[in-house]
């Protein structure tokens, strides 16, 4: 695997190895439903027939066993993610490939955020309506499409302005036209007319945090970001009365962030 967010388990390690069992019992049980129903998720192509499912089978599949089984609790968070149509967001691939256990490729040199981490961002900004949040990122636009579901105003800016374009069309068909506001551009400087933010979500790997994101912060607000270059960690920076608190949350390997963070 190249580039993509690989992530790497090892945070909670130690409290999950009863968990693992059961999720392993229950993998198990699960893909030998999915034998018997005839399931096509391992076919190479897109697959006929799927254009009247809503897939809510892989989407409940998705968050036990990559989720719960991993220890994301938050319940807006999980509920957000069976709700939303992640296969929707990343329109060229097969659809029961969308719910896997990996980013994948959404043109661009970009990608779409493997579902663990798109889950594990939105816990780490510890959200709850009726909160702003700013995301830089936008991509295919499925995290945005999963804060805006968690009941959050979501700010969401992308470099790319392909990407940016073809966000707002599917988050528009897909519902969120109203609670999602796009704009293209270098995320460097945030958002300033529309701070105090909740929570800033950075979904690209910056090699230092940018000032004006933490600026827009309100206190109490959180900084969600991978940290580096190649290998990166990713942080969370807490807005206090007195300033900023920082906590490494583990090894995460994003696309580049992009712009003047690089200058
Ligand atoms: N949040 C996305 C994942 C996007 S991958 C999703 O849910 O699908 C990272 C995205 O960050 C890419 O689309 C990339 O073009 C964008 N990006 C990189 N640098 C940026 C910058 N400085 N400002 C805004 N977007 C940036």
């Amino acid at each position: 695997m190249s580039l993509g967010q690989v992530f790497e388990t090892r945070r909670r390690i130690g409290r999950s190895t009863s968990r693992s069992i059961w999720s392993l019992v229950g993998a198990i049980l699960l893909s030998m439903t999915q034998a018997c129903n005839g399931s096509n998720g391992s076919a190479d192509g897109p697959s006929q027939g799927h254009e009247d499912r809503d897939f809510a089978y892989e989407r409940a599949r998705m968050v036990q066993l990559q989720l719960e089984s991993r220890g994301i609790h938050d319940e807006r968070v999980l509920s957000a993610m069976r709700k939303v149509l992640r296969h929707r967001f990343a329109p060229d691939l097969d659809p029961v490939k969308a719910y896997e256990d990996r980013p994948h490729p959404i043109g661009n040199a970009q990608t779409i955020s493997q579902p663990y981490i798109v889950a594990l961002m939105s816990e780490l900004a510890q959200v709850e309506p009726p909160c702003r949040v700013l995301e830089i990122g936008t991509g295919s636009g499925y995290q945005a499409a999963v804060l805006a579901e968690m009941g959050c105003e979501v700010y969401t800016i992308e470099i790319i302005d392909a990407l940016a374009d073809r966000s707002r069309e599917i988050l528009e068909a897909e519902g969120y036209g109203a609670r999602v506001h796009g704009r293209f551009g270098d995320g460097y400087r945030g958002w300033p007319e529309e701070a105090p933010f909740d929570a800033v979500v950075v979904t690209a790997a910056a090699p230092r945090v940018p000032e004006p994101l933490l600026e827009q912060l309100r206190v109490g607000g959180r900084l969600v970001i991978p940290v580096g270059n190649l290998w990166q960690s990713l942080e969370v920076h807490l807005r206090t009365n007195e300033g900023f608190e920082r906590e490494q949350i583990s090894d995460v390997r994003f696309v580049p962030m992009m712009g003047e963070v690089r200058e």
